[in-house]
């Protein structure tokens, strides 16, 4: 299935629904959220599943679609570093030493208030910076808790996926250190899309051979594959349970291939009328207008 959370014209109450073709199933007396959804398990998908047979059923193009969970129960984990490419292209931008990739898995976080949906607009300050970029990463939701979760369970544990964007503001990012500090570089207010929807893992099957692209006005920024990935989705998923609970709704992003704009030559920013899209094959495309 594909799950979106929504709005109707002139209403702002946040509904939870089911894509059939181009129409939007109403599921929301099954499930009032989508994080309730997500955390009711298999029998809550079963009966979304019933409930969409019947569900009121709106045009896509008339509702406006928000991240599919428009507030994460917790901030959404982050990968860095996880495409060669990538790692590389730092390295000759000079802003890493070294083109290796990493021994071990390099995480930080962004906190539930930089996600937007995945159509919105967003919105820079040109007086707090002018280095904003792009990052198209797939991301990863949990539908089932554990810890000390083995390669072998991980996949049992994904309850879907979807395409998100790691929206960054580079001066913001480096300017502290070293070490390093990420954190506020990668939170910027509703910067980071999400969506269009989950797709359940059921449907989509494996997430390791999808072709993941970036675009801006058009031109192709960012064009690899999710096979490229140094860690893949188990690895990062018996990382990081290692040593915290996964919980359903808990997000993980998966690192960005190779072509965003600090190490382009020259480099390259977002700025106002810019339009960003994000695309995963199989799972949809993010259009974002930058504004001022
Ligand atoms: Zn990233």
């Amino acid at each position: 299935m594909r799950l979106v959370t929504y709005r109707t014209a002139g209403a702002d109450a946040d509904r939870v629904g089911v894509v059939i073709g181009d129409h939007v199933a109403d599921i929301t007396a099954a499930a009032p959220t989508m994080n309730a959804l997500i955390q009711g398990g298999s029998k809550a998908l079963d009966e979304a599943r019933r409930a969409a047979e019947t569900g009121a059923r709106l045009a896509l193009a008339e509702v406006q679609l928000l991240a599919p969970i428009p507030r994460p129960l917790k901030n959404v984990f982050c990968l860095g570093l996880n495409y060669r490419a990538h790692v590389a292209e730092g390295a000759s931008a000079g802003v890493r030493a070294s083109s290796d990739a990493p021994e071990y898995p390099v995480w930080f976080t962004k906190p539930p208030t930089a996600v937007c949906g995945p159509y919105d607009d967003i919105r820079i300050e040109p007086a707090v910076s002018t280095q904003y970029d792009w990052e198209v990463e797939l991301a990863v939701v949990i539908g089932k808790a554990g810890r000390h979760i083995t390669r072998d369970q991980a996949y049992s544990h994904v309850h879907s996926y979807t395409v998100f964007n790691d929206f960054s503001v580079r001066d913001i990012q480096r300017r502290h250190g070293p070490p390093p500090q990420w954190f506020k570089g990668k939170s910027w207010d509703k910067g980071s899309p999400m969506g269009p929807w989950l797709v359940t893992a059921d449907e989509l099957g494996s997430p390791e051979k999808l072709r993941i692209s970036c675009r801006v006005n058009g031109e192709t920024k960012q064009d690899s594959n999710t096979e490229m990935m140094i860690f893949d989705i188990p690895a990062q998923i018996a990382d990081l349970s290692e040593v915290l609970t996964l919980e359903p709704g808990d997000i993980i992003s998966t690192g960005t291939p190779s072509g965003v704009g600090f190490a382009r030559t020259p480099p390259e920013f977002l700025k106002a009328g810019d339009v960003l899209e994000s695309d995963i094959e199989r799972l949809g495309v993010l259009r974002n207008r930058i504004v001022a």
